[in-house]
């Protein structure tokens, strides 16, 4: 028996047509490509079923609204299939596979997002390459997560950042290793990989409009415009600060700002600008300040992951003392645990 792998195709440059105003994806055009692929007649290839969108869109365009209309889909058919694949725009993968582990409860089968940076349409792509083998792992690696396939590297979906605009190794994920190495051979880190999910049954956490942000430090930030940015309707910030997590102290009117604001209980997340490494804000006194100010740690997180969190937590009725100490649990492999110390 062939396995059976349900194919969610949301748009991006994988399915991209050239135009004279560039690429747009075209309604029909993967669907026809992936049929006429040889390398699908294998045994070792899943049958397919393929869900195009309406309308494909380029992934700078998406919204939580579509990483909701993926994770239905996916809950709708997880009797069905033996694995999932999500075609996506590289620009906000990494984000869509940040949410998706959060909403996906009870999670036994494979989601792998992948896509590519020149388009199937073109003689020299990686297109093929990553469709053909995200196809193989979802039919015959079972493994229960959320993961994004991409240049020869299968991440941790609610690990992985966009690191490159035009490489084709475009994701990492700094962190932690990757969960599967693709050469000659697909050697997939068992070791590294979660258990599935002891919950019956795959089921969505619905999300919630909510308000939060993310906001970069940089050496002339203005504590008015931060001051500014954390105002009502902010519930949730993730505040991208210096290496272990350090801000610019020396700043009262910006310590104030940030204190006023997790005095009116808005969670201020701590994460580094660094790509790799922890925040750890015992640190230094620039990051202790913070600290004191109401600032939590978000440890070894990625942006893209602190930010689907956000999102998914303020989604649930929580208070804002269990959003502060879920944020800084690891809950689905997105932050290292021996550096989760509580703030
Ligand atoms: N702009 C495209 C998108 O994110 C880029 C890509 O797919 O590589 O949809």
């Amino acid at each position: 028996m062939r396995k059976r792998v349900y194919i969610v195709y949301t748009g991006g440059t994988i399915g991209m047509i050239s135009t004279p105003d560039g690429y747009v994806p075209a309604p029909g055009y993967l669907a026809e490509q992936i049929a006429a692929m040889p390398e699908l007649k294998s045994e070792l290839m899943p049958e397919v079923e393929i869900h195009e969108y309406d309308p494909l869109l380029d992934s700078s365009n998406m919204t939580p609204g579509d990483w909701h209309k993926i994770a239905d889909d996916i809950a709708a058919h997880d009797e069905q299939y033996d694995g999932f694949i999500v075609l996506h725009g590289t620009d906000t993968m990494a984000y869509t596979a940040s949410a998706l582990p959060f909403m996906l409860h009870g999670l036994r089968k494979p989601v792998i997002l992948t896509g590519s940076q020149i388009p199937l349409c073109q003689i020299r792509n990686d297109a093929r390459a990553n469709l053909i083998t995200a196809m193989m792992i979802a039919a015959n690696f079972p493994v229960p997560e959320v993961c994004l396939y991409f240049g020869q590297q299968l991440l941790r979906g609610c690990r992985s950042v966009k690191v490159s605009a035009s490489g084709f190794e475009a994701f990492a994920s700094p962190n932690l290793p990757p969960l599967g190495d693709v050469g000659v051979d697909i050697r997939i880190h068992w070791d590294l990989v979660l258990p599935p999910s002891a919950e019956s049954g795959l089921h969505v956490q619905e999300l919630k409009p909510v308000n939060v942000g993310a906001l970069r430090l940089w050496p002339g930030i203005s504590a008015q415009i931060v001051r500014n940015l954390l105002q009502p309707p902010l519930t949730g910030l993730v505040l991208e600060a210096y290496g272990v997590g350090n801000g610019p102290t020396n700043n009262h009117d910006f310590l104030a700002a940030l204190q006023e604001a997790t005095d009116r209980g808005v969670v201020i997340v701590d994460c580094t600008q660094c790509l790799k490494g922890s925040v750890n804000l015992e640190g230094y006194a620039t990051g202790s300040a913070l600290a004191k100010a109401g600032v939590i740690s978000g440890f070894d997180m990625t942006a893209e992951a602190a930010l689907a969190k956000l999102v998914y937590l303020f989604s649930q009725k929580r208070t804002v003392a269990e959003i502060r100490e879920l944020m800084q649990t690891n809950l689905r492999g997105e932050l290292t645990m021996q550096q989760a110390k509580r703030n």
